[in-house]
């Protein structure tokens, strides 16, 4: 057995994610065959991947299946990978990955998310940074329990180190007895010092919690510097009324990728009997997810113990790792990773749409950047309408009844959404449907689609 009959044989093993064998992705640093031995060193594109160990496992099983192979050594190792980006270079030289989390309002738990994916991918092994720009409610040093505030060295903020991350808060800057009443250009201002003036280090991924909705932080953040993708945070009530929506559609206008949606207080866990309570419906993220064609990264449970363990400062993750809601972040913030990674290897690879329409014709054309074509007919596409008016998001029922679309209908103006959706205009005036290209892509009646 020689290193290339090792390679050959690791050409089997397929990165779930990336669609691609380990040994054409360039993961395989090492495959020395001694005697009877084969020693490998493996690395992977993150350490939080969530096949990490599924990977190895079957690393194993091809490797000692080679005639005369005894045992195998494989080493697991990962380098994080950048996004690409001459800005970055220079505010933020050292950091790979920036990835603000963002909900379309208040009170859904985007801090508590922040936190815990955070200290999630530190205890993998990442370099993790998080930045508490919620500038009107920053919480995250009340979450990590941090009391101390950060030095200051040679004009330059030394982040605070706690549960093997670094963080800086808004909340070391202004008293809590003070409200922030700042105007857009101050805004801007902080947003510039709190990534170029904080000795950030190298960093992985530097976590960012956003304030709520759709101001002036999340639009000086997506200027400033290249994110790697937003992450959303909803409830599912949120989901139901389209809030969230609100916070994908600023960021594909500001042109800025979403790596995905978290659903939390996704189901309710009763504290006493463990049982397990839909209050709000369930799935309601996931099925949003796949209707605006963005990755659905997990859910997380609404669980007494993720709460009280956020109030004394002590995170979940952190302080109870081997709890279910642990877990549930743990697998969320793999998954997340696992995004970046994609976006950060293969750029955009999804589905577009090429060339679209005309408008204001009985059929609606869309050639794709697969080369096909897909035929619509207009008014099929607006009974398909997936906005909250037309189709109830909790039940999946429709709501729009068809007798009240006109037989002629047609497309008056249609606008693409970031890189994920079509908005299409129609002659009954209804313009608030967000067509996902996955949605839109499957809605093809031609036979292959099909
Ligand atoms: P946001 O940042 O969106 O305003 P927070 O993270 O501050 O929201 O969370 C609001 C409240 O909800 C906090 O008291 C927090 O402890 C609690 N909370 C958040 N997520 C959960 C959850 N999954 N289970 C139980 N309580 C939660």
């Amino acid at each position: 057995m020689t290193e290339a009959d090792i390679l050959n044989v690791l050409r089997q093993v397929q990165d779930p994610d990336l669609h691609k064998d380990i040994v054409s992705l360039g993961f395989v640093k090492e495959a020395k065959v001694t005697g009877e031995t084969v020693s490998m060193i493996i690395e992977l594109t993150t350490p939080a991947c969530p096949v990490r160990d599924q990977m190895k496992e079957e690393i194993k099983k091809l490797v000692l299946s080679l005639p005369g192979i005894k045992t195998v050594d494989v080493k697991m190792t990962a380098q994080v990978r950048a996004t690409a980006s001459q800005a970055r270079d220079k505010l933020i030289p050292q950091v790979k990955n920036i990835i603000p989390v963002a909900s379309g309002k208040g009170g859904v738990g985007k801090s508590t998310v922040s936190v815990n994916l955070a200290i999630a991918l530190a205890k993998t092994g990442a370099k993790v940074g998080l930045l508490d720009a919620d500038v009107y409610g920053p919480s995250v040093p009340t979450l990590m329990g941090i009391t101390e505030k950060p030095k200051q060295v040679n004009n330059r903020v030394i982040p605070v180190e706690k549960y093997g991350i670094k963080v800086v808060s808004m909340a070391f800057f202004v008293p809590p007895t003070e409200a922030v009443i700042w105007r857009g250009p101050m805004l801007h201002k902080m947003v510039e010092n709190f990534l170029g003036g904080v000795e950030w280090g190298e960093l992985d991924y530097l976590v960012v919690d956003l304030p709520p909705g759709t101001g002036d932080v999340q639009l000086s953040l997506c200027q400033m510097v290249p994110i790697t993708g937003a992450v959303i945070v909803s409830t599912p009530q949120d989901v139901a009324w389209n809030v969230a929506q609100k916070a994908i559609l600023m960021f594909n206008k500001l042109n800025a990728p979403i790596l995905g949606i978290i659903e939390n207080m996704s189901h309710f866990i009763c504290g006493h009997c463990g049982q397990k309570e839909e209050i709000f419906g369930s799935g309601g993220a996931r099925k949003a997810a796949e209707q605006w064609g963005i990755p659905f990264l997990g859910e997380i449970p609404l669980v007494t113990h993720i709460r009280t363990t956020s109030d004394k400062g002590k995170p979940i993750v952190h302080s109870d790792p081997g709890h279910p809601s642990a877990n549930a972040f743990l697998k969320t913030a793999e998954n997340m990773a696992a995004q970046i990674s994609i976006r950060n290897i293969q750029g955009e690879t999804k589905l577009v749409p090429v060339k679209i329409g005309p408008v204001n014709q009985p059929t609606l054309e869309i050639e794709w950047s697969d080369g096909h074509k897909s035929v619509y007919s207009s008014r099929e596409l607006r009974l398909a309408c997936p906005c909250a008016e037309c189709v109830n998001e909790i039940t999946g029922q429709r709501r729009l009844n068809p007798e009240n679309v006109p037989q002629d209908i047609k497309s008056t103006v249609i606008n693409t959404v970031g890189r994920y959706a079509l908005q299409i205009v129609w002659s009954d005036g209804h313009g608030t449907g967000l067509y996902g290209f996955e949605t839109l892509r499957k809605l093809c009646a031609c036979s292959r689609c099909q």
